[in-house]
């Protein structure tokens, strides 16, 4: 039974998409550029429990930057360093995907190992002015994995 649900599951890879096991921008823990690791700042991040958080401009659906929670290791919130300081010291790559992206796909890329977590975007040519990326959510590796299991891995 186990063995049959992982074998579809892994099946489904090559017809299901990023954008249907993705986490919602609307439901994304992200910082803004300009803030500033402060003692609330830092609470909240550790309290957010993420180990990966993008870190936007202005909007929401402009992301910059990812900071990684390791990054934090040397910070004193003591000295309110920017949070900018911080993601151009460590300056990690951003990866991005196409909403319709095949999770086969992006399996492969995570794989790789760079980074196993992406963007997820789509060209919006809805509307009057020009064509423009926009931020649908963020996948990671444990959203394809949990899509071949079949189940919610608890996090620690
Ligand atoms: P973490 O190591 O931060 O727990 P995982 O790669 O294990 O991240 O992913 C666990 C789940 O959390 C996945 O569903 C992923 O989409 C989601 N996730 C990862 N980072 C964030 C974040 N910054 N905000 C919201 N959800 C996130």
């Amino acid at each position: 039974r186990e063995e049959m649900n992982i074998i579809q599951g892994a099946l489904e890879l090559r017809t299901k998409t990023v954008e249907d096991v993705m986490t919602k921008v609307e439901d994304c823990y992200m910082l803004p550029f300009d803030a500033v690791l402060d003692f609330n700042t830092m609470s909240s991040i550790m309290e957010s429990g993420y180990t990966r958080i993008p870190v936007y401009e202005t909007e929401r659906s402009n992301i910059v930057d990812i900071l990684y929670v390791k990054d934090l290791a040397f910070v004193d919130p003591d000295d309110c360093t920017p949070l900018s300081t911080i993601t151009r010291f460590y300056s990690h790559p951003l990866h991005f995907v196409f909403s319709d992206t095949k999770l086969d796909a992006v399996l492969e890329e995570f794989k790789k190992g760079k980074s196993h977590l992406a963007i997820v975007q789509k060209v919006n040519s809805e509307g009057e002015g020009d064509p423009f990326y926009e931020v649908l959510g963020l996948v990671t590796l444990e959203d394809v994995i949990e899509e071949i299991i079949k189940s919610e891995i608890l996090d620690e």
